[in-house]
């Protein structure tokens, strides 16, 4: 049962190139398992979130951390009456233009592109992606995905100025996207904020009474799990309040986008465009515990010197096989070699670069700046 807010796949606005309905899967069923097929879905499987391997081989990786989102997103898509298929899609597609190195990774290529001009984003890289680099079908280049699920991926969690990016006007830039992506911003910050706090405590850099000085959430849930879990190990009664958070934020977002959609009046994907607003929102006060949250994983565990060398070796590794590539663009392999035609060469090296996973930038690093 869909409300009357959310997006309808017969309602699409369709693919860049035509093709006939498939028997028995909708278009958007189509783009979540193209997604689930492409190279780069795969890749994420050996992309850092937050920890390398080096910590440990049962913490996330971006294909992990992938997979959560899907699963919190369909859940809350379905308790919302919005369309489960299209937000799986969205959620498995969101984190597919991330570099190696995680946020390191990032930071470390765009510094390198703004010294050539130009910038390194992983919302136009993704759509670069799905749209180019992915070669599975005769017919055409890239995945050929829905609309909705291209719009998605500029929309996350990000506005573009349509000034400044005329490339993408078919997006409809002024316009806000439809509640399933809206949504994909927030299942992220639940799954990460609430996931690292677990993978940060496990690799020792969080200890709970630290978490519990910051975050009254935290706190106020761990003395609950301790009052009913008494002679229980400690690392079970930290599960237990984390569960109890995870639930607070989703059940929050379910309440309070429910009641925003009510006082917004909006009866359609288009009201839902047109309203000034996002509309997926937590409320005042669980907004106020996430970002409390989350400025403390900053501090204490993004920023913080169990991981420092880490981000080092990111930055380091990252600018000096840049650095090589710009110099020996002969050592980039064929298929790199002959873009430049279509895009100059920092382009090449950095899509190059961002579509590789952590083992193999290294060995690529040890092959070329180690010699
Ligand atoms: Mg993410």
């Amino acid at each position: 049962m869909l409300a009357d807010f959310a997006v309808r796949v017969e309602q699409s606005h369709g693919r860049r190139y035509p093709e006939p309905q498939h028997p028995y899967r909708n278009d958007f069923q189509r783009d979540r398992d193209r997604v689930v097929h492409a190279r780069a879905f795969r890749r994420l499987e050996a992309k850092t979130q937050v920890f390398t391997r080096r910590y440990s081989d049962h913490f996330r990786n971006r294909l992990t951390h992938t997979i959560e989102v899907a699963q919190i997103s369909r859940t809350i898509a379905a308790q919302l009456g919005l369309n489960t298929d299209l937000a799986e899609a969205l959620a498995l597609v969101h984190d597919l233009g991330h570099p190696p190195f995680g946020h390191s990774g990032e930071k470390a290529l765009d510094s390198i592109m703004r010294q050539h001009g130009l910038r390194f984003d992983h919302n136009l890289h993704a759509l670069r992606i799905v749209e180019d680099f992915e070669l599975r079908y005769a017919a055409f280049r890239g995945l050929n995905l829905t609309f909705e699920v291209r719009e998605g991926i500029i929309k996350h969690s990000h506005d573009y100025d349509p000034k400044e990016h005329p490339e993408l006007a078919e997006y409809l830039l002024d316009l806000k996207p439809p509640l399933e992506a809206q949504l994909i911003d927030l299942t992220d910050e639940i799954a990460y904020s609430t996931a690292d706090l677990d993978d940060g405590y496990e690799a020792h850099l969080l200890m709970i009474d630290q978490i519990a000085d910051t975050s009254d959430l935290f706190k106020l849930h761990y003395q609950e799990a301790k009052r009913q879990y008494r002679g229980v190990a400690e690392k079970l009664v930290f599960n237990e309040a984390l569960k109890s958070i995870f639930d607070v934020f989703v059940g929050d977002l379910i309440t309070n986008t429910r009641e925003r959609v009510q006082f917004a009046k909006v009866h359609s994907v288009e009201d839902v465009r047109r309203y000034p607003e996002r509309i997926a929102a937590f409320s005042a006060p669980v907004e106020e515990h996430r970002l409390k949250l989350k400025e403390f994983l900053y501090e204490n565990l993004y920023y913080s010197p169990g991981l420092a060398s880490e981000k080092e070796d990111a930055e380091r590794i990252t600018r000096e096989l840049f650095a090589h590539w710009m110099e020996e663009p002969d050592d980039l392999p064929r298929n790199y070699r002959d873009k430049p035609g279509h895009d100059p060469l920092p382009r090449v090296i950095c899509d190059y670069i961002a579509g590789m996973t952590d083992p193999f930038i290294y060995q690529q690093y040890e092959k070329y700046c180690c010699g």
